[in-house]
């Protein structure tokens, strides 16, 4: 076979981005190339290896429902599975699972193996070709030319690369692999705003050395959950247990002791880190109160002893690393296998992309993941579908595909980043979106998988089983509605008398389904309904006891549509309306929207400020 040196797109980078954009372009029809520094890091966790979590989990199904392969190399890899906030409301419920490494990553090249229209290749993207400000191609470090006027970059923590341990610092793009330099010096001469993230990681431990008898065993959850939507628990590997332990006084003592041989506290990182997955030193010094952190013993792999010891990510010297680690409960005479370290390196300010992650100064260069001031595999993985299909999209000469805010998570992602652009790594979370009750990671699949189809990104065996699971929630439905208990039957009072409340009349299943005491399995089970599929009991569930809630986030995304054309007067005083924050006041005095779907636009101004000045002009007429 010939290999082609013109493509339709060109992916560079094979990590969580990288991968999705690749196999959405190529699964869209256009031909597409994975250009990529290894094919053995196809799909590498380069941190935790740990899929989903709040809000993450949320754009894992998204990226399931539009045909993308996270969700399903998870279920392959994962052997630890829980759902957080199971105790709360279904918007904010999410499934976590720690997975496997090694067998996520076979999972992820397995199916980028198996992808038509793509093409693998390892090299290194040092240059790209641009004319009158449009992408042509990439030259690799062994000076080959690609062409494609569409080129999708998802270099991750690549781009100049420098890691830090201590003092110590060297060019790297994670541990073990090479940075990207003369690409980051290439990309530096664009005319796009350039800045520089950090990010850290813990010591890994060998598990024989550990003494799990003193920590807290944490089981995954049981019934186990599922992560893709066309997942089954006949994917899963071996389940295996989390370990819990704890730093305590002597450990801060360790860290304070020692904070000047910090790269972060010595000012030689001037990277800014995640907020949200701070090192041990920054929760020590931020929460100086405290005198002790949780600390997960997280198991790597079936195949190995390696323990990720999630919450002592730090880049303090190796020395210092040894003594914090030996200092916690159980890890007493811990074998240290990898040290932790932290990485500074460039990202590009989102806010000069478009929705469609496109930059706005070079046609047909996209970015997606890391590059764009993310953190996250999920983050990384959403982007990176987006930009595949809009690369796809733009070489098919279609029009941008743009989820908006109150479709999907990732229209909440891409919004938040091009609008207000990012100053910290950013990550995604459940109250990052104004409509979380519609938004569910249950619902993912229902609420995007006809557009993906429409897209081209579903086949036609998960469209059947799409169809075929909606149609039976419809059914379900339609049987609960149809469906009538009477008092004073057996199965009446076996109703009362399970859940306490006598019937006073002839009820519907769906009207008994609503009242909070009663929940699906037990009623289904009371009443002899023919058995469903989980799935399909869980949405019938969701939909009929959120049926008012979820109404109405509805009705006021209608209301928000409908209202697109409402005029703003000219003279309107934005500083008067109270609950617009300073920000959003001046970014409308200046901009000065002629319509509430112009001032919508307007980046920062988010769903709650256009209900606000909606509200302020009813009031005014
Ligand atoms: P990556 O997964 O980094 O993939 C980039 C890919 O591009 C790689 O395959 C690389 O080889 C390839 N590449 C780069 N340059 C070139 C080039 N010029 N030519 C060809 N190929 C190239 N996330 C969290 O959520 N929490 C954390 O605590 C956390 N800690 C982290 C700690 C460390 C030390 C690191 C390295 C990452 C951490 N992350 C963390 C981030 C997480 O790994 C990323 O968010 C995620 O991997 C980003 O995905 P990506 O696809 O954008 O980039």
């Amino acid at each position: 076979m010939d290999f082609p040196s013109r493509f339709d797109v060109i992916v560079i980078g094979g990590g969580h981005a990288g991968t999705e954009a690749a196999l959405a372009a190529a699964r869209m029809g256009v031909k597409t190339l994975l250009l990529t520094h290894n094919v053995e890091t196809l799909g590498q966790m380069s941190c935790n290896p740990a899929i989903g979590g709040i809000g993450k989990s949320h754009l894992v199904k998204e990226i399931d429902a539009l045909g993308g392969a996270m969700a399903m190399a998870t279920d392959k890899g994962g052997i630890q599975f829980r759902v957080l906030n199971s105790r709360k409301g279904p918007a904010v419920r999410a499934t976590r699972a720690q997975a496997d490494r090694v067998l996520y990553k076979a999972a992820i090249r397995e199916t980028l193996e198996n992808q038509q229209n793509l093409w693998i290749f390892q090299q290194a993207a040092d240059d790209l070709i641009v004319e009158n400000e449009q992408v042509r191609g990439v030259v690799t470090q062994m000076g080959l030319r690609f062409l494609a006027d569409n080129v999708v970059l998802t270099t991750g923590t690549f781009l100049g690369g420098l890691i830090h341990i201590g003092l110590q610092n060297y060019s790297g793009g994670r541990a073990g692999d090479p940075p990207s330099i003369a690409l980051a010096k290439r990309l530096r001469e664009l005319p796009l705003r350039v800045g520089r993230l950090k990010t850290g990681t813990p010591p890994r431990i060998d598990g024989r050395s550990v003494d799990f008898s003193v920590m807290t065993e944490q089981p995954g959850d049981t019934p186990t959950p599922v992560m893709s939507f066309r997942g089954s628990l006949a994917d899963h590997p071996a389940q295996v247990s989390c370990w819990i332990t704890h730093t305590n006084a002597r450990t801060h003592e360790i860290i304070r002791n020692n904070l000047d041989r910090s790269p972060m506290y010595s000012g030689v990182i001037e990277g800014v880190g995640p907020r949200y997955c701070p090192s041990i030193e920054d929760k020590i010094h931020r929460f100086a109160d405290k005198d002790q952190h949780q600390v997960f013993l997280e198991p790597e792999g079936l195949t190995t002893h390696e323990l990720y010891p999630n919450g002592i990510s730090t880049s303090l010297p190796f020395d210092v690393q040894l003594e914090i680690v030996r200092s916690i409960r159980g890890m007493e005479n811990a074998h240290i296998v990898r040290p932790g370290y932290a990485i500074e390196y460039d990202f590009f300010d989102p806010r000069d992309l478009k929705h469609s992650l496109e930059t706005k100064v070079i046609g047909g260069l996209f970015f997606a993941g890391q590059i764009n001031g993310t953190t996250g595999y999920e983050e990384a993985g959403a982007q990176g579908l987006l930009a595949g299909i809009n690369a796809a999209r733009r070489a098919q000469e279609l029009d941008a595909w743009t989820p908006r805010r109150d479709e999907a998570y990732i229209g909440v992602l891409v919004d938040d980043l091009i609008s207000m652009g990012t100053q910290e790594p950013y990550r995604m979370f459940t109250s990052r979106a104004e409509y979380r009750l519609i938004l569910r990671e249950d619902n993912a699949d229902l609420r995007l998988t006809e557009q993906g189809r429409q897209l081209g990104l579903i086949d036609d065996a998960h469209w059947a089983a799409f169809c075929a699971k909606r149609e039976a929630i419809e059914q379900e439905q339609q049987r609960l509605k149809t469906s009538w208990v009477q008092p004073n039957t057996p199965v009446g009072e076996a109703i009362s008398q399970r859940y306490g409340t006598p019937l006073s009349h002839e009820y519907n299943l769906q009207d008994l389904l609503r009242r909070p005491e009663i929940d699906y399995a037990s009623l289904a089970e009371l009443t002899n309904s023919p058995v469903v599929d989980a799935q399909v009991a869980e949405q019938v569930e969701i939909q009929t006891k959120y049926a008012g809630y979820i109404d109405r986030q509805q009705e006021e995304i209608d209301r928000l549509r409908r209202s697109e054309s409402v005029s703003l007067p000219a003279n309107l005083d934005y500083s008067a309306i109270s609950g617009l924050s300073k920000e959003i006041q001046a970014k409308l005095s200046q901009a000065r929207p002629q319509t509430l779907g112009q001032a919508s636009r307007i980046p920062g101004v988010t769903p709650a400020a256009v209900s606000l000045l909606l509200i302020h002009l009813k009031k005014r007429s």
